[in-house]
């Protein structure tokens, strides 16, 4: 059976602590976070960061080192930044991509737009060309976000076109409100198009999130938890740590009886890096 790459999503761009009271917001914390999820055998983490005064998502560079070095100097993880900045804020294309120059070893790619919240949530074809060319010549592997079956397509239609290189890595995200739902229904549709040699990861968000990593689990595709994606631990009961989140998703893999992949297992599933 396939070794499990678990991911940790940290802290996302826009929860604040009003509503998620453990919510890690500056650099110390993020990365404090992130070195706690990888002994608790995360491989990957998906990193957001945070402007210390207004607590939002922010694209600036610093704030990214600042996280990033910590990670860096004590654990090996594989680092995937993100490239959305706040989604629906639609920040500028340059700051959407600066976190590339910290050469990271992954980085988002939302596939395409959506509605999100009372905005968009805009990647257009233009900036995608970019953000894949830019992500070619960096070294870094796009995690291709697919939030609907739109996506896919575009994503497909971008391979064909030589502007994303197989092996494509896939992070599927079922479960927002304004897009696919976290059903094994709506999963399944999008999922029949995965191209070959594709690997990938599933995220339900909020009550789909343990849903939709048992999915991963048993067609043999990965998983993400963590607090971008759900702040519960289970109803009524928030996590503490985005450890408690993949110390549970562990448990589960194990008692299933599959095993958690390492660090170095999880580059050579991606074969990282490009
Ligand atoms: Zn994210």
């Amino acid at each position: 059976m396939n070794k499990v790459i678990v991911t940790a999503a940290i802290t996302g761009s826009r929860m604040m602590r009003d509503v998620a009271p453990y919510i890690p917001i500056t650099p110390e914390e993020i990365s404090q976070s992130a070195i706690e999820a990888w002994k608790a055998g995360a491989s990957v983490v998906h990193l957001h960061v945070r402007d210390p005064e207004t607590g939002l998502g922010s694209q600036d560079v610093e704030l990214f080192r600042r996280a990033v070095e910590p990670i860096r100097e004590k654990t090996d993880l594989i680092l995937s930044l993100t490239t959305s900045g706040i989604p629906g804020r639609n920040l500028p294309i340059e700051d959407r991509l600066a976190p590339l120059a910290l050469k990271p070893e992954l980085a988002s790619f939302d596939a395409g737009s959506i509605n999100l919240g009372g905005n968009v949530f805009i990647n257009t074809p233009d900036f995608l060309n970019q953000a894949a060319a830019m992500m070619a010549a960096a070294g870094v592997k796009p995690e291709i976000e697919i939030f609907d079956l739109g996506m896919m397509m575009t994503t497909l239609r971008m391979r064909q076109e030589g502007k994303l290189a197989d092996p494509l890595h896939f992070q599927f995200v079922l479960g927002t409100p304004w897009g696919a739902p976290a059903t094994p229904k709506a999963f399944l549709h999008i999922y029949e198009y995965l191209p070959p040699e594709a690997t990938w990861s599933n995220i339900g968000i909020g009550t789909g999130q343990l849903p939709m990593a048992m999915m991963a689990l048993i067609m043999g595709g990965h998983i993400r938890v963590g607090m971008e994606d759900s702040i519960y631990l289970r109803r009524g009961v928030l996590a503490k740590t985005n450890a408690e989140l993949v110390e549970r998703v562990i448990r589960i893999v194990r008692e299933y009886g599959s095993e958690i992949a390492s660090p170095a297992e999880t580059r050579a599933i991606l074969k990282l890096p490009i």
